[in-house]
């Protein structure tokens, strides 16, 4: 069972039925009820199948759309609301998360593996890697720290 839902107070009736939420041949199709945590009208997050730290979560749009630049502004409002409940959610689970990388990689060349726009929120903690300085710019090997 979900542990937390949020409804807005918009109409978005009209939108939900342009929505194909189980688009075949998408990995995120397949994902059991029971494995999402959250959700509002235009995404869910779920926690991730090979975390990178411990708690982290996906926040995934319903409709199917392949990156984060194919999403409408509903759509981007919808994943910010969840990583902001699901940010609180962590904190409250695990008093040693002090920070967090917000990440979307967006084509396969930068890393995206799953052509399903989502984002990652890796929960971090003081000492869980040698130097932390850089984080995201980590993504090209030796260029984090300047
Ligand atoms: P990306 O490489 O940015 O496309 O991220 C895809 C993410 O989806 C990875 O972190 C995977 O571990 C995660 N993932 C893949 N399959 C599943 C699944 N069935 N349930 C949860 N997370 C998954």
């Amino acid at each position: 069972m979900p542990t937390f839902s949020i409804v807005e107070n918009v109409d978005f009736r009209e939108i939900r039925e342009r929505i194909n939420f189980r688009q075949s041949g998408c990995i995120f199709r397949e994902i059991p009820e029971e494995r999402i945590v959250g959700y509002n009208a235009l995404a869910f997050a779920m926690y991730d199948k090979h975390p990178v730290t411990d708690l982290h979560a996906l926040v995934i749009s319903k409709r199917h759309a392949a990156t984060f630049f194919d999403l409408f502004e509903p759509e981007r409002r919808a994943i910010n609301q969840l990583l902001d409940k699901l940010r609180v959610d962590i904190l409250n689970k695990d008093a040693l998360v002090s920070g967090f990388n917000i990440g979307m990689n967006s084509g396969s060349v930068a890393g995206q593996t799953v052509d399903h726009a989502h984002v990652h929120l890796i929960p971090r903690r003081g000492g869980d890697v040698q130097e932390p300085r850089g984080g995201v710019r980590g993504v090209i090997p030796g260029k984090a720290i300047y």
